[in-house]
């Protein structure tokens, strides 16, 4: 942050304002404090009988890789409308929003994954801006090495698992920073 958002000033402070307890943008002109907090995706899982809607992405980040119809929460708006509207936008698809199913906490990012089980309405679907394609998979023809996320990979094995039980509770979860592959030993000397 390299301005105060409030007042416009370039006098901005990080530090722990009095009674707080994380360091924050304080504007010293206007006395602001700037605090950021965690950021929600919401998407769904529209199922078409046994099959389940994907998009490729048209977009960095992971352009090219398949996802749910996912994205950030506007302000003033609920989960559901969220994940219809970005159902709408990316798949140009029409679903009823269903139970919510999996809720993702990435701490080391910053957001947190909301997706909700729904229900495609009709085939009439196709890429919007961000998609390069959408398309029905049914479990085998699932593109796993070619999932844009490991939210979505998660959400969809979930489902997969959830539905030969025959029942889709509420799965909260968290993603920590993927492991850094250690480095390979190099003999000293
Ligand atoms: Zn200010």
């Amino acid at each position: 942050m390299k301005f105060c958002s409030h007042c416009g000033s370039s006098r901005l402070e990080f530090r722990v304002p009095e009674g707080d307890t994380l360091p924050r943008y304080v504007c010293a002109a206007c006395a602001t404090i700037h605090y950021q907090n965690p950021k929600v995706v919401v998407g769904c899982l529209p199922v078409w009988e046994d099959q389940v809607l994907l998009c490729k992405r048209a977009i960095e980040p992971r352009l090219g890789l398949w996802t749910l119809p996912a994205g950030f929460l506007e302000n003033a708006e609920t989960l559901a409308a969220g994940a219809l509207r970005e159902t709408v936008e990316e798949a140009n698809a029409r679903v009823e929003i269903g139970d919510l199913y999996t809720v993702i906490s990435l701490p080391h990012i910053n957001q947190i994954y909301v997706m909700f089980r729904a229900r495609l309405l009709d085939l009439n679907f196709a890429p919007g801006p961000e998609s390069l394609e959408v398309c029905l998979f049914d479990e085998e023809h699932v593109p796993w090495d070619r999932l844009a996320f490991r939210t979505i990979a998660r959400t969809l094995r979930n489902y997969y698992l959830d539905r030969k039980l025959g029942e889709f509770p509420v799965h909260v979860s968290a993603l920590e920073k993927r492991p850094v592959r250690e480095p390979s030993l190099v003999a000293s000397g």
